[in-house]
């Protein structure tokens, strides 16, 4: 894990060198200290540093003067960062296997000034949902780069899907291949799919987040001889133009072993299925996954290590099983978006149990970021105040949601804090906001993106009290 550590450190050095397009002297001075002297630089975003007053800043933009201007709790995302993501991910992945395209799965966080930025580097998304469509769509994003996933979508989300003219649909069960056939028969048009297989290998991530594994509800099974009927019932369907296969593990993953016995596993089973069905595998694809570092302490491998093992695997099994090289598609969400966004919260009450713990209160939680309630999530905290700061003992980040489990990070280094003071939660760019709830009837928070010309632009308004009594019906 140390080694993944260095490379990592090294190519954000390297990218420090022609990234920097401020021509601001204190701005390049800032990135120089981000990289040598900010504490979790690491899991902080790239253009992340120390600011002259010693606080933290992101492209160059004080992170208290934000917070003043938009309001707490705020999360805050970093261009530069989610450029630097797609350009890792396109640029390794098709120097190994130039055939690649990268699909950005949107559930991780969709926004319309994000998806412009995915867009803009040429990727393509994916949607889990109606809604996610519509959202992809009233961005404008191309729908031919559109694929849309998910184990149970309905009739009506297929219509829609299918008459818009989505780029792909991977199918996920029975029901979905008669259901699909018929709505493309209905609208008179051949709907270009793949099938979601479940290679039943265990990805070694949180039980909740395991997807590839025989007891999920994810995917056909290669094992129970699902995979073969799946196979089979769709390239008999006329309104279906079957492409090829699919499946996604988990996330985050990370090792890499599981990538590359799952595409093996797979490859062996199109090659079966070439000859028994005559399926032709013109598209493949090992879903996403890659982890980010959440923890200074446990940092995934390089976006290259992942793109190295992802082709070399695919590359000896098509050899070893006569396939021709398909062309493949990798579909990231967190890795793309996870280390563009900060959390900051503004700390409120204190209360201090001797000899048991001290709970630091704040803003939000549970609402806003149930990773750590939902599936033991952990995070760093710094003070975005006092980031060097000495430590003056542990503290436990508690939100201000009725339930005990509302605790964002548990025992974490800090130095002293008071009301008022703002606590900053990296790497929480992805299944925060996405997920948040009005749980306690709390409006959420606003996000702002910090452009690489270090313009703020407050990309999603915090919630009224308005927006909570719009939906609600008063007699
Ligand atoms: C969620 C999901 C992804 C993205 O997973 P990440 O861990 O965010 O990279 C990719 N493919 C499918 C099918 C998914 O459901």
């Amino acid at each position: 894990m140390v080694v993944f550590g260095v490379s990592l450190t090294l190519q954000v050095g390297e990218l420090k060198m022609d990234y920097i397009t401020c021509r601001e002297p204190r701005c390049r001075q800032a990135k120089t200290l981000a990289m040598n002297d900010l504490p979790l630089a690491d899991v902080l975003p790239i253009s992340a540093s120390l600011n002259s007053d010693g606080r933290l800043a992101i492209q160059g933009r004080d992170v208290r003067g934000i917070v003043e201007e938009f309001g707490s709790p705020l999360y805050i995302y970093d261009e530069a960062t989610i450029r630097w993501m797609c350009r890792e991910f396109v640029e390794n992945f098709r120097q190994f296997y130039p055939e690649t395209d990268i699909e950005y799965s949107t559930k991780a966080f969709s926004n319309p000034a994000v998806l412009k930025v995915i867009e803009d580097e040429g990727l393509h998304i994916d949607v889990v949902t109606g809604g996610e469509l519509a959202f992809a769509l009233a961005a404008d994003f191309p729908v031919e780069k559109i694929n849309f996933h998910g184990n149970n979508k309905t009739r009506q989300e297929l219509m829609e899907a299918v008459d818009v003219g989505i780029g792909r649909i991977t199918i996920d069960s029975f029901h979905e291949i008669e259901l699909l056939n018929e709505v493309a028969g209905a609208l008179g048009k051949t709907q270009a799919v793949n099938l979601r297989l479940s290679p039943s290998i265990d990805p070694h991530t949180h039980r909740l987040t395991s997807t590839g594994i025989l007891d999920s509800k994810f995917g056909f099974s290669i094992e129970t001889g699902d995979a073969e009927k799946a196979v089979d019932a769709a390239l008999s369907q006329p309104n279906l133009d079957v492409k090829g296969l699919h499946f996604h593990l988990g996330s985050p993953l990370f090792e890499l072993e599981p990538y590359d016995e799952a595409i093996e596993y797979v490859c062996a089973f199109a090659a079966r299925m070439k000859y028994v069905h005559g399926l032709d595998m013109q598209e493949f694809s090992p879903g996403g996954g890659m982890a980010i570092g959440y923890l200074r302490s446990k940092l995934p491998p390089s976006i290259e290590e992942y793109a190295e093992t992802i082709a070399n695997s695919l590359r000896s099994a098509c050899r070893k099983y006569g396939l021709d090289e398909p062309r493949m598609t990798i579909e990231p969400g967190r890795s793309i978006v996870g280390r563009a966004g900060v959390a900051v919260y503004t700390v409120g009450g204190i209360k201090r149990i001797p000899g048991v713990r001290t709970y630091v209160s704040v803003d939000g939680g549970m609402g806003d970021n149930i990773r750590p309630a939902l599936y033991e999530a952990e995070y760093e905290v710094m003070s975005a105040d006092d980031p060097c700061g000495e430590f003056k003992g542990t503290a436990t980040i508690a939100g201000k949601f009725c339930e005990s489990g509302d605790v964002l990070a548990k025992d974490v280094k800090l130095p002293d804090v008071k009301p008022g003071d703002l606590l900053a939660l990296p790497a929480s760019g992805a299944y925060c906001v996405p997920m948040a709830s009005n749980y306690n009837l709390q409006t959420r928070p606003a996000i702002v993106m910090v452009t690489e010309q270090s313009d703020v632009r407050l990309i999603r308004r915090r919630e009224t009290y308005a927006d909570l009594l719009s939906t609600a019906i008063y007699e």
